[in-house]
């Protein structure tokens, strides 16, 4: 399975400065012949951004697509402030990430929330990435997958497939704190995450299911070497095209 390597710009840069990273990430992928065989590239800026990364990348097959980092549950109409999957369809985006411990933790978005935003993502043509992790205080006790699993079963709706659908744990604990899972915690997980697919059979087997926590490319080769760890979920290190790229390369 090639590897999804997935940068979530959360709610940083301007203008120019997402012209610029957008341009250097895409040179830089294309300068590195045959990574673009190896994974699949995806980048998520604010929302506001996602137009100048949309001018950038206009190559047809382009190997870098764009996504934002949430979508509106409901579909146009009189939601203030809101943006439907419909609008960023219709701009492009290839796919929408759903249910970041940022959205779980400041907008109180539960599993039922993120299920239907995902339904709304995929009726209107949208890849999501779902995401699903933790709390320290729920690892310590010993509550990680019990958590885990019942945020998978709520939160990826029926109309989840293979092409549609990535799953991304991400351990509250290791968002943006320098701590990283451990590769055998990552590999336990992971592996639980997998069977846990099993209840959903023509899905089990090939949905990629990526690790996001502090990724960085010291720890990158490690992390994507581990089973059914099928990419990364990049918070901090995409903000710097050289650390994106060298993460890619290490897978
Ligand atoms: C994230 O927010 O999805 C993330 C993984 O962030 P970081 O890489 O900075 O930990």
């Amino acid at each position: 399975m090639k590897k999804l390597i997935a940068g979530n710009w959360k709610m940083n840069g301007s203008w120019a400065e997402t012209r610029n990273l957008t341009e250097n990430i895409l040179k830089a992928i294309e300068a590195e012949s045959g990574l673009a065989d190896k994974c699949d590239f995806a980048i998520f800026p604010p929302y506001l951004y996602i137009g100048v990364a949309k001018e950038v990348l206009t190559e047809a097959d382009s190997p870098l697509v764009y996504g934002a980092q949430d979508c509106a549950l409901n579909g146009n109409g009189a939601y203030t402030g809101d943006v439907s999957a419909a609008m960023l369809r219709d701009f492009g985006c290839e796919y929408v990430i759903l249910g970041h411990s940022e959205r779980r933790q400041y907008h109180g978005e539960t599993d039922d929330v993120v299920k239907k935003k995902a339904a709304m993502a995929h009726a209107e043509g949208l890849k999501t990435i779902i995401c699903i992790g933790e709390t320290e205080s729920e690892r310590a006790a010993g509550l990680e997958k019990r958590v885990v699993g019942t945020q998978l079963s709520g939160s990826m709706p029926e109309s989840a497939t293979i092409m549609n659908t990535v799953i991304a744990y991400e351990p509250v604990w290791a968002i943006g704190t320098g701590k990283t899972a451990t590769p055998a915690d990552v590999k336990d997980m992971h592996g639980f995450i997998r069977e846990k697919l099993q209840e959903r059979i023509e899905i089990a087997k090939n949905m990629r299911i990526l690790y996001g926590g502090s990724m960085k490319p010291g720890n990158a080769a490690e992390l994507l070497a581990t089973p059914n760890v099928d990419g990364g979920l990049i918070g901090g290190a995409s903000l710097d095209a050289g650390q994106f790229l060298a993460i890619a390369k290490a897978a």
